[in-house]
């Protein structure tokens, strides 16, 4: 059981530093590196005059400068906020506004010129000889790392992980997986999702290694398919639709990638069809269903896809909680009570403290009562208990995963509705028969006198357009669909359920 994760990373650098670390296709670099290059991003940032504590935001990709970088914020006693660099203007400014962050690193150039922040280029970070004191390093209750997801209100949320939050996800996942001695990690995942440290800590701390499939590659199939049969490693951590894109490329086996024995998926629903497919594809391998949402760091349940439980099963379990955490089932609200099935709640020592700069959707989401040791999360997730195994069964309000993602569809409803074309606006996810979104529909009832000027493709040009500045590519609706006399509830809203029902019914 490592006790530190800082510390446990500069040990193995100590020990072993021309380890390899880092495999970047093909560049490589190793702990001795990045003890080196953390170090001289410590020293930096203990020069300049930030306030004690303050996270300060790092701008970039997937490249070494990227990690050597959170590892010097964390020494110098800052918590880092990943922001992947193909994000829009927006939504770093929108970060900054949150976070009230007082540095931004720039591992890539940044695409805009920043107000009230300083701005720390990756270049000017020299190396040097330094000697940074552990008692500086972020421990305990103090923040580690600090994601932003999609967020109800347009703005996004900043989930606040601690050290002793990751430690407890980080135990877990080096005890619990069998995994092989100094695993080397596939590191897919941006390091603005959390599902990267799946990947990232775990390889760090057990002298592990990361081997890099960086997201532009991701993003064109022609290109991973000539980039992925050339990797080598033995831990696969992805999303299953990622997974499902690499069914296509006539390499992806057990013959092919002979060191490839796990496989960690989290995320979203792992289908019934996809892991048996994986599991024909490779026989040999262990196959871990995983699941948590960022706000419990990562994971906190997992379970062995195995053939028994591939036979036992046509809608797969999410698995059993690690031993310090527990999962329970609120039922309170009457989701379904005669099938025991509510909202899940997770308690445990890698609950984040909430979200930051949020007192109003921490108080919404985390509670914590008297007698509690730790914090309890509510997920938001409608599930099931059989013993102690996890059943998920959706969500009980309109956040989704699209291809992986997580997305709060009214963040999408939020800006549509602010466009001066539109009236009403609802985006509504359209589900296949394994349960998973295929697309994301968009259903707009006009404003006034807007039909008569442009025609629906013009429409659907200008929406998408307005759209793709204040959202995530991949947050944009595939489908435009417009309407007269939207549904309305009760409350003088939108009926969103309804809108959903139709969309997939149609
Ligand atoms: P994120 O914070 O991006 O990790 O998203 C967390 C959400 O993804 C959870 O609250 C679930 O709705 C969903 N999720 C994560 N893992 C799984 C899984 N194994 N099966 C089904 N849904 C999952």
């Amino acid at each position: 059981m490592i006790k530190d994760v800082i510390k446990t990373i500069d040990e193995i650098a100590i020990k072993d530093p021309n380890r390899i670390v880092y495999d970047y296709l093909g560049e490589t670099n190793t702990y001795g590196d990045l003890k080196k290059r953390s170090d001289a991003y410590a020293a930096k940032l203990k020069k300049m005059s930030i306030p004690e504590k303050a996270p300060v935001m790092i701008w970039g990709g997937q490249n070494f400068e990227m990690i050597a970088s959170f590892l010097g914020a964390v020494k110098a006693g800052h918590a880092y906020i990943p922001i992947a660099s193909y994000s829009n203007s927006e939504r770093l400014t929108m970060i900054q506004e949150v976070s009230q962050a007082p540095l931004v690193i720039a591992v890539d150039e940044l695409p805009i010129e920043m107000k009230n922040i300083e701005v720390l280029n990756a270049s000017e970070v020299e190396d040097g000889d330094f000697n940074i004191a552990e008692d500086n390093y972020v421990s305990g209750d103090d923040n580690f790392y600090i994601i932003f997801t999609s967020g109800t209100t347009g703005k996004p949320k900043g989930v606040q992980i601690s050290h002793n939050n990751l430690l407890s996800f980080v135990n877990w996942e080096l005890e619990d997986f069998n995994l092989p001695e100094h695993p080397s990690f596939l590191a897919q995942a941006p390091y603005s999702f959390d599902l990267s440290v799946m990947s990232l800590y775990p390889a760090l701390t057990s002298g592990g290694k990361l081997v890099v499939l960086p997201h532009d590659v991701t993003q064109n199939l022609g290109q991973l398919f000539k980039t992925m049969p050339n990797l080598d490693f033995n831990v696969w951590v992805s999303t299953p639709s990622f997974a499902e894109m690499s069914f296509l490329d006539p390499t992806f086996n057990g013959e092919h990638h002979k060191n490839l024995t796990h496989f960690l998926f989290c995320g979203e629903e792992l289908s019934h069809k996809t892991a048996q497919v994986l599991k024909n594809k490779f026989p040999d391998s262990h196959i871990y269903n995983t699941y948590g949402p960022t706000e419990t760091t990562v994971a906190v349940t997992s379970v062995e896809i195995d053939n028994d439980i591939l036979n036992k099963y046509d809608r797969l379990p999410i698995g059993v909680a690690k031993k310090d955490t527990k999962v329970t089932i609120d039922t309170s609200k009457g989701e379904d009570k005669d099938n025991k099935q509510g909202e899940v709640l997770i308690q445990g020592p890698s609950v984040s403290k909430g979200y930051l700069n949020n007192p109003e959707k921490t108080e919404a989401a985390f509670f914590k009562n008297p007698n509690d040791q730790y914090s309890t999360y509510r997920t938001g997730d409608l599930g099931f208990l059989d013993g102690d195994m996890l059943f998920y069964r959706g969500r009980i309000d309109f956040q989704v995963k699209f291809n992986g993602y997580r997305i709060e569809l009214e963040e999408i409803n939020f800006y549509l509705a602010k466009n001066p074309l539109v009236r009403y606006g609802v985006v509504a996810p359209r589900y296949n028969k394994d349960h998973k979104v295929q697309q994301l529909v968009a259903v707009v009832e006009l404003a006034e006198d807007v039909r008569e000027k442009y025609s629906d493709a013009e429409l659907t040009k200008k929406l998408r357009e307005d759209l793709s500045r204040d959202i995530m590519p991949y947050m944009l609706p595939q489908r435009f669909i417009y309407r007269e006399n939207m549904p309305i509830s009760q409350n003088g809203k939108v009926d969103i359920k309804q809108v959903i029902k139709e969309v997939n019914n149609a």
